[in-house]
């Protein structure tokens, strides 16, 4: 992932300010289900996106005690005091899936403020897997530094979900920054339970280092591309992620990153299977080699963008732009389908600034890891030439 700077330009250039233009629509929908705390993870209030069905009641029958406690705190949600709302949340966390089914009533209702938080704490108690935060938070900033936008950008623009409410993107990746940043211990591990969600925050911090080469960054990055680099763990999505960060660090001057390195992380995915494993390794290799691996390039060749989504296009899209000429048929022929997968739909799917198609809900960690991959993928393609408006 090369950062940019002269792309967010590009992007805005002529294009209205309100956010409802393409790809910008994309990063308006993460800006604003950005939480508080500047993590991304759960829904914020006064978000419309459709969420997974319910899951079946609990077994246990909820007693009229408890569930008159959980009304309690379900009206106190929408208290005028922080306090009181975060005692009402804390009350209902505490009492878990007893409270769900009243929760999903409240979503419901008139009020537009307590139903939000119904909604979220809802998705939390059901849904939400506790390591959404680190992947979703570190995507959702590689999104938007993917498209030239930093912690020193000063974009503004109008939520189309809240007129009221301005976007500010230097902002949001500010926050999503120090969100990450906080939670970084003595080793240099931002996420010790995930090992991939560390990975992706790992990225997000090298890149603003590499980006804007701001010192702030520096010793945050280093340590952090460290621990990565040391770590090790089964599976192809640590390699794929171990290896965009030693591969960012190289980049970036930061120590970890070496040719090496990558090398060893390439060849050991080349040895793997999948769309993901096989787009990794190409990628590392060619990166550290500067070769294109024939034999991988003759598997890229067999990659079908409609069989794919989310994560696996975004690094099969970025290998096949990396394995051939931008004027290629082949090239052109892919950019066309996810032009068709992703682009087109996005107007449709993205109203208001919240996903419309209740196809298939998901979590909101789910959801914002969706956006972000098809947002990094398109942004691939942007940056190849803008092929895009040449076909407009
Ligand atoms: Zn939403």
């Amino acid at each position: 992932m090369i950062a940019a700077a002269a792309l967010a330009l590009l992007l805005t250039a002529g294009a209205p300010q309100d956010g409802r233009s393409e790809p910008l629509l994309r990063l308006v929908y993460l800006a604003r289900h950005q939480g508080e705390n500047g993590a991304w993870g759960a829904f914020p209030a006064s978000c419309t996106c459709p969420t997974p069905p319910a899951k079946p009641p609990p077994e246990v029958r909820v007693d009229e005690a408890v569930q008159a406690k959980v009304a309690a705190f379900i009206e106190a949600l929408g208290a005028e005091a922080i306090d009181e709302r975060e005692r009402a949340q804390a009350g209902i966390l505490e009492i878990g899936l007893p409270a769900a089914s009243q929760l999903e009533r409240a979503a419901r209702g008139a009020d537009a403020e307590r139903a939000g938080r119904a909604r979220e704490l809802h998705a939390r108690i059901t849904h939400v897997r506790d390591t959404d935060g680190f992947e979703a938070t570190g995507l959702a900033l590689l999104a938007f530094m993917a498209a030239g936008y930093s912690h020193l950008s000063r974009d503004e623009y109008a939520d189309p979900g809240d007129g009221a409410r301005v976007l500010r993107f230097g902002e949001t990746v500010k926050r999503g920054l120090k969100w990450i940043l906080a939670a970084q211990d003595g080793q240099g591990c931002f996420d010790p339970k995930d090992p991939v969600a560390n990975a992706v925050a790992t990225l997000a911090m090298v890149e603003v280092y590499g980006m804007t080469g701001s010192m702030h960054f520096k010793d945050p990055a280093e340590r952090g591309a460290a621990f990565v680099a040391k770590a090790t763990s089964d599976g192809v999505r640590f390699a794929v992620w171990k290896g965009m960060v030693l591969h960012s660090a190289l980049t970036a001057d930061v120590p970890a990153g070496s040719k090496e390195a990558i090398t060893t992380v390439g060849d050991a995915l080349a040895l793997k299977e999948g769309t993901l494993a096989l787009s990794g390794a190409f990628l590392l290799k060619s990166w550290a080699t500067g070769q294109k691996d024939k034999k991988l390039l003759g598997e890229l060749e067999t990659f079908a963008p409609s069989r794919l989504a989310g994560e696996e296009l975004q690094f099969a899209t970025a290998a096949v732009f990396r394995s051939g000429d931008p004027a290629d048929l082949r090239w052109k022929d892919w950019t066309a389908r996810v032009r068709e997968q992703i682009v087109v739909p996005a107007s449709r799917r993205i109203v208001r600034g919240c996903l419309a198609d209740a196809k298939a809900p998901k979590t909101a960690g789910e959801h914002i890891r969706e956006v972000a991959n098809d947002s990094l993928s398109v942004m691939i393609i942007y940056r190849s030439g803008n092929h895009f408006a040449a076909q407009r």
